[in-house]
């Protein structure tokens, strides 16, 4: 039986068709390395890469199949051989490159002073990195060991004046946004160590007027579920509901990138604000920080008290089947407010509005079991609304092809773009537009 099933495998293997090789040309420099290779028929690849300082992957979309870029390689001043490898949507790895990194000529040679201490050690978050500053008299050099959930690399700094101040600024690329960061200063021995932690920036994009277009007199709310803060509050399930549930901490984490689906989401917020806003819409939000509280009934009324017509409430799907992927949109079923937007069928026909648009802007097919419209009591802000609200779980990011897309600007703003769609046929399919 077993060797049947070998053969069955062996078989089925060869029936695949082989993949191309994608042809990758690297260039190298001191601490960067440009790439470009054309990937036809695929607007997305992933990209990873490894030489002995540092390790890492990203996500690369292109409108025409061609890809150039670098990649900022700051903790590898030391040089050496590095592999790139290629991965299309499907995970499918093709192809893979290698290249002799050269070393930067111009860190100077440490000599190492074990004596040294290190004092007023500060780090500021950027957008970027950080900006560190410290005091460590008579050192000729130090070495900052810089640890987030998605980078881990060492890099040696000078310092800037005769009494041993040390400051500047390190980026770190694949660090997302609102990730703690852990900053170690040492010598070269490894002696003297003072650590510091900060987050990294986020910076929000400032609010864009709004552009005469066919959502005119439209108020939309946004909800980007789930945030920074924790706390527990009791809440009654729905109106009139005497049964309390609690504001639970628990959300999705990327199982690849590591983001937090609080992040996600509101980045994918802010992409839909300003799509929205760019067609005549009004949107309020329930909350456009990371580091903040919101419960749930307090954003079924920050819809109510703006008086939205729709309500989005974001979020990214988690599974322990690591192979579920799709976009599921969820709505209230028993709520006397739900009933009172719309009958259950009537109030699915505008889930699937809503779902049918967002498909066809990431590119699912329609009829795929990548998504469907479920009724049920289970979201308190979602009983609650008295307008139509759909929960929308936009991906998963359990799922490593998904989380990768989600972690995308580009694949971010087709969501939004499908939601925008989808809002203008539920406001027309409920008469608000014409
Ligand atoms: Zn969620």
């Amino acid at each position: 039986m077993k060797k049947l099933l070998l053969l069955l495998a062996v078989l089925l293997l060869a029936a695949l068709p082989a993949l191309a090789e994608v042809e990758i040309t690297l260039t190298a420099a001191p601490c960067r390395l440009d790439y470009d290779f054309t990937v036809p028929g695929q607007n997305f690849v992933y990209l990873t890469f490894k030489n002995n300082y540092q390790q890492g992957s990203m996500t690369l979309y292109s409108e025409d199949y061609h890809y150039a870029g670098s990649i900022d390689l700051v903790s590898s001043y030391k040089g050496g051989l590095t592999n790139v490898t290629l991965q299309n949507v499907h995970l499918q790895t093709i192809g893979k490159g290698r290249i002799e990194l050269p070393a930067d000529e111009s860190y100077p040679i440490p000599t190492g002073n074990s004596d040294v201490r290190v004092q007023n050690l500060k780090l500021i978050e950027t957008p970027e990195g950080f900006i560190y500053s410290f005091n460590a008299p008579g050192a000729d050099f130090m070495l900052l060991d810089c640890h987030s959930r998605q980078e881990d690399f060492t890099l040696p700094v000078y310092p800037i004046d005769d009494e041993g101040n040390f400051m500047g600024k390190v980026t770190m690329p694949l660090t997302y946004a609102r990730t703690q960061m852990t900053i170690s200063v040492c010598n070269f021995k490894g002696h003297v160590k003072k650590d510091a932690i900060c987050y990294k920036g986020y910076e929000a994009p400032a609010k864009p007027e709004i552009q005469p277009g066919r959502l005119s007199g439209l108020v939309v709310c946004i909800d980007p579920g789930h945030q920074e803060q924790t706390k527990f509050v009791s809440e009654p399930r729905g109106p009139g509901w005497t049964q309390k549930s609690s504001t639970t901490p628990g959300m999705a984490l990327g199982t690849h990138t590591l983001r937090r689906e609080s992040i996600v989401v509101l980045e994918i917020a802010m992409k839909l604000r300003d799509a929205l806003m760019a067609e005549g819409a009004t949107v309020v939000m329930t909350r456009e920080i990371q580091d903040t509280f919101v419960s749930n009934i307090e954003r079924a009324d920050i819809a109510a008290n703006a008086g939205a017509h729709i309500l989005l409430r974001l979020h990214c799907d988690n599974s322990s089947q690591q192979n579920r992927t799709g976009i599921n949109i969820y709505i209230p079923r028993d709520s006397e407010y739900a009933k009172a937007v719309a009958d259950q069928p009537t109030y699915e026909h505008m889930g699937q509005l809503l779902l049918d648009q967002m498909k066809t802007a990431v590119g699912y097919d329609l009829i795929e079991h990548t998504g469907v419209v479920r009724a049920n009591n289970n979201y308190i802000g979602s009983n609650w609304a008295q307008m139509p609200c759909f929960l929308i779980e936009m991906g998963f990011m359990s799922n490593k092809r998904e989380d990768l897309l989600l972690a995308h600007p580009t694949y971010q703003q087709w969501l939004a773009e499908g939601m925008v769609n989808g809002i203008y046929d539920v406001a027309v399919f409920r008469g608000i537009l014409q």
